[in-house]
């Protein structure tokens, strides 16, 4: 099953995916994670990713592409992929449409989640308490919001015209919300 977890920052995607990843068997793939990671082992990626990360904005097409055609192509997801952070602007998903086509995958779904935004300010402060992440302070938080607004919010409409978006509160709490998600499963 090829699934793409949708919504703002803070929104519980990384956590959902998490246990959907358990239940399901599907790798969860976040290219938030793997910046972070490539951030951690320094390379030249994560060195050029940083400065744009603590700042809310986003890398390049071009280089989250090539990372997503790297992924699809590898073992780890030759049965399935749950994920998580792509694509995050509308030349991301029609560049990964182009490549799915090419490697004869087909997109099951894209679940939206969705909350207010006073929540997601809320719990992205809160984690930023939790985790230390760079990117989770009041500033970029506000930014990361504006980029989500301006650049990822119309991928919506990208896979609402293909007939598979789904989108699921992220209201209540954690299994309440896992509960919607897998319904969207069945
Ligand atoms: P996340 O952990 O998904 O919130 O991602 C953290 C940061 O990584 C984002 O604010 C972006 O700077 C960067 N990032 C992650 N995924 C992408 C993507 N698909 N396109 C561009 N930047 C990304």
């Amino acid at each position: 099953m090829h699934i793409i977890l949708f919504g703002p920052p803070g929104v519980g995607k990384g956590t959902q995916a998490k246990l959907l990843e358990e239940k399901y068997n599907i790798p969860h793939v976040s290219t938030g994670d793997i910046l972070r990671g490539e951030i951690k082992e320094q390379t030249e990626l994560g060195l050029k990713a940083k400065a744009i990360m603590d700042s809310g904005n986003l890398v390049p097409d071009d280089i989250m592409v090539q990372m997503i055609r790297n992924i699809l192509t590898s073992a780890k997801c030759k049965t399935g992929i749950l994920l998580d952070g792509f694509p995050r602007t509308v030349a991301q998903a029609e560049a990964l449409q182009k490549m799915l086509t090419e490697l004869k995958i087909t997109l099951d779904r894209v679940i939206n989640i969705e909350v207010t935004e006073e929540h997601i300010t809320e719990r992205l402060l809160k984690r930023a308490a939790e985790t230390h992440r760079t990117d989770d302070t009041p500033e970029v938080i506000k930014n990361r919001l504006q980029v989500y607004k301006q650049n990822t919010a119309p991928v919506k409409n990208f896979y609402e015209k293909f007939g598979i978006l789904h989108t699921v509160s992220g209201e209540g709490t954690i299994d309440e919300v896992f509960n919607r998600m897998t319904s969207e499963f069945k």
